[in-house]
């Protein structure tokens, strides 16, 4: 195993780990079929799941190791009560720089303005489709209305620009590429179509029924007039090629290598200047090579990627240890350990035991 030099999470590659996302329930008010089963979910006893003060606590220790970066996410984390309470202690924590939220915007409405008065900058709202009934087939509930009113709270509550994740999969979402195209379009919404990955409940992902940022760029392209890549070193790192305006061949630019790169998604300007969006093409151009990212699951465990087969406990650390210093020797090793990529295309591909709620996407 690689020595790391004191006071960094880098691996064996020379990635420098900055940015944790911390899983704060694997309960959700949702059932997206790409995520979770319809029915007769098993989900942890409310006594496996990390405290407040122990994720507070590991976001301190994971701070003097070089966390910058927190995105609070869950299964569904505005069903964990009191969140806006963690994330005012969490924005105190000196090192901390910034702290986001991936959410589905059910339960948005009622809390996106205390959110904001805690300290929350940045917010990803997840809907797959701006069809409600295209909705339904993908979260198995009822609730569009309710996402919209969330969105219009985040929008009230000051968050700006509003992003929205929006899963792309074929022979179900391809009718709302135009209309989200529209929406960025039209109003301060950034859309991030996510290509569907293998970590649903139900193992049924085929790579067959993944809408490529290929074909997501060849659609948007033909019905608005072309798209070309952001040139922000801040947001695409190096990339170059534009995808012409004038053509409906797109040509894809190759994903940055450069470690400064805000990967995973790249970002697409449509060419008359009107709107944004971003792409995050985890099956077809993974971003690998740049990921400064790692996992703390609900019941403590740390993963050093989404598609990892092994993880680290610190759950038990956190409760029995009172020095931090094995918990920081648990995070190092857990990201001295990561493979160098996810290997999705690849013929041994394995998918993890957990699904995506009970990870923390
Ligand atoms: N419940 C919150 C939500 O949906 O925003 C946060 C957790 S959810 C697991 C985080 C993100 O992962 C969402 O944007 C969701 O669409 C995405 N996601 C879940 N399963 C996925 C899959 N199999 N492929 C691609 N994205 C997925
Ligand atoms: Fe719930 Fe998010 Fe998974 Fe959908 S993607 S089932 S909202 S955790």
């Amino acid at each position: 195993m690689p020595v790391q030099p004191a006071g960094q999470l880098v691996d064996g590659f020379g990635r420098v780990h900055t940015s944790l996302r911390i899983s704060v329930t694997d309960r959700c008010n949702i059932r997206c079929f790409y995520c979770m089963p319809a029915e007769d979910v098993q989900f942890l006893p409310r006594a496996e799941l990390l405290t407040f003060e122990e994720i507070v606590r590991t976001v301190r220790v994971g701070t003097g190791l070089g966390i910058r970066k927190l995105r609070l996410t869950g299964g569904e984390p505005l069903v964990r009560r009191d969140l806006p309470e963690l994330v005012r202690q969490l924005a105190e924590i000196p090192g901390v720089e910034d702290i986001g939220l991936t959410t589905n915007g059910i339960l948005l409405a009622e809390q996106a303005a205390a959110l904001r008065a805690a300290g929350l900058k940045r917010l990803n709202i997840s809907l797959d489709a701006l069809d409600p009934d295209v909705f339904r087939q993908v979260t198995r509930r009822e609730g569009y209305e309710r996402v919209l009113e969330g969105i219009q709270a985040a929008r009230q509550a000051g968050f700006s620009p509003i992003k929205i994740n929006a899963v792309a999969i074929r022979g179900l979402t391809e009718d709302q590429l135009v209309p989200f195209g529209q929406l960025a379009r039209e109003t301060d919404t950034e859309v991030r179509f996510i290509e569907y990955m293998p970590l649903d409940a139900d193992n049924a992902w085929e790579r067959d029924r993944v809408l490529t940022a290929a074909e997501i760029l060849q659609r948007l392209s033909t019905e608005f007039g072309g798209l070309r890549p952001v040139e922000d070193p801040a947001v695409n790192g190096c990339a170059t090629a534009a995808a012409e305006s004038d053509s409906t061949v797109v040509q894809l630019p190759q994903l940055p290598q450069s470690a400064a790169a805000r990967a995973p998604a790249t970002e697409y300007q449509f060419a008359d200047g009107r709107g944004r969006i971003g792409i995050i093409a985890s099956v077809t151009q993974p971003f690998c090579h740049s990921c400064n990212r790692f996992r703390l699951t609900a019941d403590g465990k740390l993963r050093n990627c989404l598609f990892s087969l092994e993880e680290t406990d610190i759950r038990d650390l956190l409760r029995s240890s009172p020095q931090d210093a094995p918990i920081a020797a648990a995070m190092q090793r857990c990201i001295a350990a990561k493979q160098a990529g996810h290997r999705i295309d690849s013929a041994d591909f394995q998918q993890p035991d957990r699904p995506m709620y009970s990870i923390g996407g």
